[in-house]
């Protein structure tokens, strides 16, 4: 037997009694001995620090978009960065927890309740997790709240301390808008992402407030954000290393959690087939501009059992495209799952959920050949917004405001003959106007 078969499934190499080996759906495994990432090894840290190469330092650093609308949303290309909302947020102080604490006689009734809240606040799902050592980052790292700080009496705790202590992640998601994501690899795609990690950041905050005010302690920066979205039910991993959603697909942002001692009932993780349909499907890495998606099998990286994407190389696109867009997004805008939340989108992901194992092959089989019938391999809509157009080639924009490069099409600027977009060819294979088989 392979050494991943010896693993005991209930304790594992990462279970104790106290911790079990947690159960993350079909897509994802825990297989073998775990080490918790450490924060300052994740992209932005080392970008920060200038270990990934020159173009990449400026790119973070030393840019400043030709787009108004990207200054103000997207991070690190603005003016001013008073201007960008979420430097605001992360960086003011932290609050003090109330110290006349709500008794919580019936967690499940909790759970549900502060689900409410945080849909009211804008959230489009919220699940919340049971807290697990290794869904959490190493610790003596430091926290992980991008341009700020957080420094406070848990800073120095273990991740096994933490999750003793805080039981459950909470987990707040926003999706982004589906007919913007058209326009991806585009100042509209672009502004569709950014604009909903904004309403992300400052749902969250609200919500940790909130938490604090009902006299619990709320710690953000500690849980790695997928993990906790994938153990809570938000989505499922798919082959483009993305959570993805039942209602959104893999539009949904995946902020920084709310790790609490608040009393609740956690959730379990999804089943809307993911892991089936990846086996088949491939049109993320198809698509792919950067190959950094595998069209093989799943790797076990760290312990787990997953796809595992090549962030690095899809990381370094970023500063030769920085001045026509910011965020591929390729590969959530073609994967079949991210579709309107419509009745019919429903009726899809229902049926991958209650359908045997044995027989979702055949189903995916028949799901894929409807998408590739109704959307092709990469859809190719043409989205204009606010005076931008995704039919106008990048740089050929006609707006005389200086600074501005929204296209303004009735200015006269030259859109792609026909009702399609324009994307940059980044790679030759890619052929993403021509029909191709699966
Ligand atoms: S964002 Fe673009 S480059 Fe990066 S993995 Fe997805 S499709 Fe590839
Ligand atoms: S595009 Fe296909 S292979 Fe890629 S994540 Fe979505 S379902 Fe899986």
């Amino acid at each position: 037997m392979s050494k991943v078969e010896n693993i005991d499934p209930k304790t594992g190499p990462n279970g104790s009694a106290e911790f079990p080996t947690p159960y993350l759906g079909r897509t994802v495994r825990m297989v073998s001995e775990f080490q918790n990432v450490d924060m300052n090894q994740s992209p932005h840290p080392k970008n920060q620090r200038g270990e990934l190469g020159k173009p990449l330092f400026n790119w973070y650093h030393n840019t400043v978009s030709k787009d108004p609308l990207t200054r103000v949303s997207a991070p690190n290309h603005f003016a001013d960065r008073r201007h960008f909302l979420s430097t605001v947020v992360n960086q003011a102080a932290k609050g003090n927890v109330n110290p006349k604490k709500v008794p919580v006689g019936d967690p499940a009734a909790m759970a549900r309740h502060i689900k409410a809240v945080a849909h009211y606040m804008g959230a489009d799902i919220v699940r919340v997790a049971k807290a697990h050592p290794s869904f959490l980052y190493a610790s003596g790292g430091g926290r992980y709240v991008q341009d700020g700080t957080a420094k406070d009496e848990y800073s120095a705790y273990t991740p096994e301390q933490l999750a003793r202590q805080f039981p459950y992640i909470v987990v707040a998601t926003t999706a982004w808008d589906y007919n913007k994501l058209q326009a991806h690899r585009h100042l509209i795609g672009d502004a569709a992402y950014h604009i909903s990690q904004i309403k992300g950041n400052m749902i969250l905050k609200a919500l940790e407030g909130y938490i604090k005010e009902l006299g619990y302690t709320a710690l953000r920066g500690v849980a790695i954000p997928q993990a906790a979205g994938i153990a809570s039910g938000v989505g499922e991993l798919g082959r483009n290393g993305l959570v993805i959603s039942k209602d959104y697909g893999a539009r949904v942002h995946m902020p920084d959690p709310i790790m609490t001692d608040l009393p609740l009932e956690a959730d379990a993780p999804l089943d809307i087939g993911v892991d089936d349909f990846c086996k088949v499907c491939r049109k993320c890495a198809n698509t792919c501009p950067t190959n950094s998606i595998p069209v093989g099998d799943k790797v076990v990286h760290n312990g787990i059992e997953k796809y595992k994407i090549n962030w690095l190389t899809c990381y370094k696109l970023r500063p030769y495209v920085h001045d026509h867009w910011g965020s591929c997004l390729t590969c959530a805008a073609v994967c079949p799952y991210t579709k309107p939340k419509t009745w019919w989108h429903n009726v899809a992901t229902s049926a991958l959920h209650y359908c045997p194992f044995v027989l979702r092959p055949v189903l995916v089989k028949f799901l894929k050949w409807i998408d590739d019938e109704f959307w092709g391999l990469v859809r190719n809509a043409r989205v204009t917004w606010l005076g931008y157009d995704s039919g106008v080639k990048p740089g050929e924009h006609a707006c005389t405001v200086a600074g501005c490069n929204a296209s303004h099409e009735k200015a006269g600027a030259k859109a792609v003959a026909g009702n399609v977009g324009y994307y940059a060819p980044l790679k030759e294979n890619t052929n993403r106007f021509v029909k191709r088989e699966p």
